[in-house]
């Protein structure tokens, strides 16, 4: 791999990605300390009571680290290598909080197995539709943000694919990385309702129909003013770890708080479910849009650190 197949805006690529994953990765670590003493409660009622950090993150960071290092070297989704890096990455931290599929099939890879062969036998041969695709895939709505939403979806679909190899799971992948793409392209005019409800017709346009696509339609005609709890009683919240009970939940509340990164994770706490996920999906999309300033820096610094390499 020589740096000449690197992109001539590769910096500036890389600049976007990190801050996707600093947005993605705050959310992460701050929803994982939700699941831990009263520490949800508290925040709910005053968004500055945040647990003492430092706050671990989870594997929804370390997959985006490994998202990272792919396009790094690469300058694009080189899916041998991103299987081999998710897997080398896992073998090295492995208690990041991973479910059980992803240390089956990591697992897998990690021993020599072919990625492709082993997330087909994922799931009965179904494949996973798992909300992994959805938590890590940041960094490619960052990398790719001013190439069109087409060129994000079809770099989200190869990085999805590694590791899930069912439609949902791509849709889910594929629609929370032109959200990403479309918040960045919109972070000058954020704050507009207009541009609030246009995410979802971008994200329609761009994912295959499936029961992602139907989740996020039906999100798209759901009011800003509709309570938190009943938009996870329409959508869901990632209880059942899907992207199609996550991916629809988390478009909402980041259109819905799109010029708000703080507002955005806190609400998304509320939502309940797979709370470090929901927020790692909405604080990677959020960020885009928002800028770099929005997120607390006092929330960055309880982060735990990065460990951008392994
Ligand atoms: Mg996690």
């Amino acid at each position: 791999m020589t740096t000449s197949t690197l992109p001539p805006d590769h910096a500036a690529r890389m600049d976007r990605a990190a801050l996707a994953i600093d947005g993605l990765s705050v959310g992460d670590a701050l929803g994982e300390t939700c699941f831990r003493d009263n520490n949800r409660d508290r925040l709910m009622d005053d968004p500055r009571r945040t647990a003492a950090g430092p706050w671990p993150y989870t594997d929804d960071t370390e997959m985006a680290l490994g998202i990272r290092e792919v396009l790094q070297r690469h300058g694009r989704i080189d899916q041998a290598d991103l299987a081999a890096t998710f897997a080398r990455r896992w073998q090295l931290a492995p208690w990041r909080g991973y479910g059980a599929g992803a240390f089956q099939l990591l697992g897998l890879v990690a021993a020599g197995a072919d990625w492709r062969a082993a997330a087909e036998t994922m799931f009965g041969g179904q494949g996973s539709f798992g909300n992994g695709s959805a938590m890590r895939v940041a960094p490619v709505a960052g990398y790719f943000a001013a190439d069109g939403f087409e060129t994000v979806a079809d770099q989200a679909a190869l990085s999805a694919a590694v590791t899930h190899a069912h439609p949902e799971g791509i849709a889910g992948g594929v629609a929370a990385a032109v959200a990403g793409a479309y918040a960045w392209a919109n972070r000058d005019r954020r704050g507009d309702e207009a541009v609030k409800r246009g995410l979802f017709a971008a994200v329609l346009a761009h994912a295959r129909p499936g029961d992602v696509w139907t989740g996020i339609r039906h999100a798209a005609t759901i009011a800003f003013d509709v309570s938190i709890e009943a938009a996870t009683r329409l959508l869901g919240n990632g209880s059942r770890i899907s992207c199609q009970d996550t991916v629809p939940f988390c478009l909402w509340v980041a259109a819905r708080h799109l010029d708000d990164y703080q507002t955005a994770i806190v609400e998304t706490i509320r939502g309940g479910g797979d709370i470090d996920t929901n927020a790692a999906i909405v604080g990677g999309i959020v960020a885009l849009a928002a800028g770099p300033e929005s997120i607390p820096d006092c929330w960055l610094e309880d982060r735990e650190a990065l460990k951008l390499r392994l």
